[in-house]
């Protein structure tokens, strides 16, 4: 029998991301979603108390903000929507069932594009409410109803992660859409964003055949970027070792313990049967138009992945620099670095002082001109792009050549723009420019 190694196996990996949209209200009832740090159970009702006739109605806020982060995340919105009861008895949900969307969910498919030039492919995005909050003392179980119906969304991804940096980029995308978007504060910290793993291996000729496992096991609640990535490394682990006794792992939920660094069981995976799913027969089925779906997608703001592009098309710095500028550094330095380039600093000297000299991140515009030692007549963006569209106007056909392929015909236009010019535009900074414009 083939030795198993680490090697021979190949890990599969889907998520599921539980986070809390910034309401007003709660899901279902009118009471207020700012339940921070407030004394235990003094924001509850009828509704989220869970008592028998209360009647829920839905948070049409918290509908439209999970809609418009499906759509930041290229999915396609069901015209037609409704909420299910999932149905489970634990503690922390005495009404015995969680408002939940199974069939029609609002959000489907979807795609994130990672670092590493891998795309994510989403499943499903649907909206429930949260249970309540319960904490264990001595032999005692206290419980806290202030979380319970806070709106929460649910992002479920395919099984498509083979290694941990793609499985934690993505997290780390989600979490800075939500922050762009600006429909939530999603801090870990508070359990407003929690992570779950579903985690199997494969063979490597299963991986070739395309073919999954039958098993998957569930790691539940995590709450750092940080243990995500250690907790599926040790249920690796603890897989591997199963295979090596020639067992196969079973299907089951675990927790991260964080002390001893391994995944602890917990209770068994129910099948989506057991659950016994149905309509819930309080709320109407939802119904989009196009024309709301269209408004909504007017609403969008321009989303981290398409400032990265535009920096690198019209600056031409690099992509490992566009991340830096707005993955680490944010919107106020990048609004810095495009205002100071369009006076005239060079853009990739100043991407590569922000990256390698932190303190130029307070700098002003005249000291980074002395910095860079720009000389006074270069020309502004403005007046480049004025100068561009003309040399474009009297030379139709370099600019007909270039859309067909033809790149050297950009370098005759740039040649008529430094003769323009006496020659004071630089090609990287120019080039990029024009290419921009003739699209
Ligand atoms: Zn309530």
């Amino acid at each position: 029998m083939e030795k198993v190694t680490r090697d021979n196996y190949k890990l599969v990996l889907g998520l599921e991301i539980h986070l809390h949209l910034r309401t007003k209200r709660k899901m279902f009832c009118r009471c207020s979603a700012d339940i921070w740090e407030k004394e235990a159970n003094s924001i509850t009702c009828p509704v989220c108390l869970g008592l028998p006739g209360a009647l829920p109605v839905p948070n049409e806020d918290a509908v439209k903000k999970t809609q418009l982060l499906g759509l930041a995340l290229g999915c396609s919105l069901n015209q037609n929507s409704k909420f299910d009861r999932k149905h489970y008895f634990y503690p922390d949900l005495p009404k015995g069932y969680q408002i939940s969307q199974y069939k029609e969910p609002l959000c489907l498919g979807g795609q994130v594009e990672l670092d590493s030039g891998f795309i994510a492919d989403i499943e499903r995005i649907h909206l429930e409410e949260d249970v309540a909050k319960s904490f264990h003392e001595g032999d005692r179980t206290l419980l806290d109803f202030n979380k319970s119906g806070m709106p929460l969304v649910e992002i479920v991804t395919k099984p498509v992660f083979s290694n941990t940096v793609d499985a934690v980029d993505f997290c780390k995308k989600i979490q800075q859409t939500v922050r762009f978007l600006d429909i939530g504060d999603v801090d870990m910290e508070k359990g407003q964003m929690r992570l779950e793993a579903n985690i199997s291996l494969r063979t490597q000729e299963m991986e070739k055949k395309g073919e999954l496992c039958n098993y998957k096991v569930e790691v539940k609640n995590i709450n750092s970027f940080r243990f995500m990535e250690k907790a599926v490394l040790a249920e690796i682990d603890r897989q591997l070792q199963v295979f090596e006794k020639g067992e196969m792992p079973i299907q089951e939920n675990r927790g991260y313990n964080e002390t001893t660094g391994k995944t602890v069981p917990q209770r068994t995976k129910e099948d989506a049967k057991d659950y016994r799913y149905f309509p819930e027969p309080d709320i109407p089925p939802m119904v989009f138009s196009n024309g709301y779906i269209n408004e909504l997608k007017k609403e969008l703001p321009e989303l981290p992945h398409m400032i990265k592009k535009r920096l690198v098309q019209n600056y031409g710095i690099k992509i490992s620099e566009s991340i830096v500028l707005v993955d680490n550094f944010g919107m106020e330095i990048v609004n810095k670095f495009e205002e100071f380039i369009k006076k005239g600093l060079d853009s990739k000297k100043m991407a590569s002082a922000l990256i390698n000299k932190k303190e130029t991140h307070l700098w002003t515009f005249d000291k980074f001109k002395d910095y860079l030692q720009v000389p006074d007549e270069l020309i502004d963006e403005n007046a480049l792009r004025d100068l561009i569209i003309k040399v474009m106007e009297n030379n139709p056909k370099a600019v007909e050549d270039y859309k067909n392929g033809k790149e050297s015909s950009i370098q005759f236009l740039f040649g008529q723009i430094m003769r323009e010019t006496g020659g004071k535009v630089k090609p990287d900074y120019a080039i990029p420019l024009i290419k921009s414009l003739i699209q």
